[in-house]
């Protein structure tokens, strides 16, 4: 869709058609749909529910340029930001992954990966600065080759494509919802993991942590949620 077309006529967006294309297909450096067009100046990307464990048969009326490719190259941008989302279900008999780092508790994510809420979102929000699909496209839940995957490798995808365009982080600042375990004990664990893995100073990545207040799955312990914006920064 052309790139101010943020309307109710955005053209819609079927998860299964994006499912189709395999990460393969993005993996190579001189055919990412959209890395040659990166300076996209809008970015719609659907959340219909945390990725990568989406319904691939799952349609939204959300407007996703289903062809990046396609989008018109635009001036280069001095900063680019981006914001991540990703929610998953607690359940029990489950490891609890944040940032990498195997938090005590008595449930953890159910996920077709390692259900990494904080590193889902930090991917999003990085692909999101650069106008790239989402993580739900990039890695399909339908390719089993990313079944129980480290998060890890997701990070490290997002960071190379990052620097392929020719960027680099600024800073991260992101917020994690959970009711239970307090994170206090375990936070700059996560921080400098996650910092290793984005190859950054600690000093530029920040971590949050709130609870929600008892209300909703999020603050009923059956559900873990994190929000992450990235500045983007051209090397
Ligand atoms: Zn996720």
């Amino acid at each position: 869709m052309a790139a101010s077309s943020l309307t109710t006529s955005s053209v819609l967006f079927t998860r299964s058609t994006a499912a189709r294309k395999s990460f393969s297909s993005y993996s190579s450096s001189s055919s990412f749909p959209g890395i040659n067009s990166v300076p996209r100046k809008f970015n719609i990307r659907a959340t219909t529910s945390p990725a990568p464990t989406v319904s691939p048969t799952t349609t939204t009326s959300v407007g996703v340029d289903a062809s990046p490719a396609s989008a018109t190259p635009s001036k280069p941008l001095p900063f680019r930001v981006g914001h991540g989302f990703d929610l998953h279900r607690l359940e029990p008999g489950y490891p609890l992954i944040i940032g990498g780092i195997n938090v005590p508790h008595e449930r953890g994510c159910e996920a077709h990966s390692d259900g990494d809420v904080l590193l889902h979102c930090v991917v999003d929000a990085i692909l999101g600065a650069l106008g790239l699909p989402d993580i739900g496209q990039i890695f399909p839940d339908s390719d089993p080759k990313w079944k129980g995957c480290d998060s890890s490798v997701f990070i490290k995808e997002s960071v190379r494509l990052m620097h392929e365009a020719g960027y680099d982080i600024g800073n991260l600042d992101a917020t994690l919802i959970l009711q239970r375990p307090k994170l206090s004990p375990h936070k700059e664990a996560i921080k400098a993991n996650l910092s290793a893995l984005l190859g950054v100073d600690p000093s530029v990545v920040n971590i949050k942590a709130k609870t929600h207040e008892k209300v909703d799955s999020l603050g009923e312990n059956r559900s873990i949620a994190a929000h992450t914006v990235v500045l983007l920064m051209k090397k």
